[in-house]
């Protein structure tokens, strides 16, 4: 059911280059907390993390507000942080923004805990109305609506591991 490759593994692996020197431009030397929203962002995560000249500490969390291949608008922390982030310089990663629920809810919740600045990285986003006012810093790739798989990206826990980003076609 994977209907062509959007994304290749090269194509990623370039823009990841460049991704972690705008982020080592922008925090000049700062240490920057990532924080890696589980479990698509897994990939990205660590490929730019391995890039970056500037200090990293890392934490996760995790979510809950998808369920097959449609959004179920629920929103639910299953695993919380385990770092206090006040005061710190906070980059969280995303990997794909679709309706930006995540993202909103998620940013209002850290917001609330007073980091010293709060920032988004996101290897995808697509291309749509509803997540217009997501302001993500550091964007790997605009794409259309349609469902994707690959690079951290599952459908129901398959096709994380594929090394490049993909088009799921039910069809095919
Ligand atoms: P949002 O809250 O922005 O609607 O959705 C964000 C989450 O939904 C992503 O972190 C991801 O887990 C899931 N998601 C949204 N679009 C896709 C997609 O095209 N493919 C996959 N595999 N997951 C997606």
């Amino acid at each position: 059911m994977i209907d062509r490759v959007l994304l290749s593994e090269s194509a990623i692996s370039s823009r990841l280059d460049e991704l972690a020197r705008e982020i080592d431009a922008r925090y000049a030397g700062g240490e920057i907390l990532a924080v890696g929203i589980l479990k698509g962002s897994v990939f990205f995560l660590t490929d730019l993390l391995k890039r970056l000249r500037s200090p990293v500490a890392l934490d996760f969390l995790q979510v809950r507000t998808y369920s097959g291949t449609s959004s179920t608008g629920n929103f639910q922390v299953v695993r919380d942080l385990s770092t206090d982030i006040e005061g710190k310089d906070v980059l969280l990663f995303e990997d794909v923004v679709d309706t930006g629920l995540t993202l909103r809810r998620l940013l209002e919740l850290l917001a609330s805990r007073r980091p010293r600045s709060l920032r988004i990285a996101a290897l995808l986003k697509k291309d749509l109305p509803e997540n217009r006012d997501i302001p993500v810093d550091f964007l790997g790739f605009t794409i259309g609506p349609e469902f994707v798989v690959g690079y951290g990206l599952d459908l129901d826990e398959r096709y994380r591991n594929l090394p490049y980003v993909a088009i799921w076609d039910p069809t095919k």
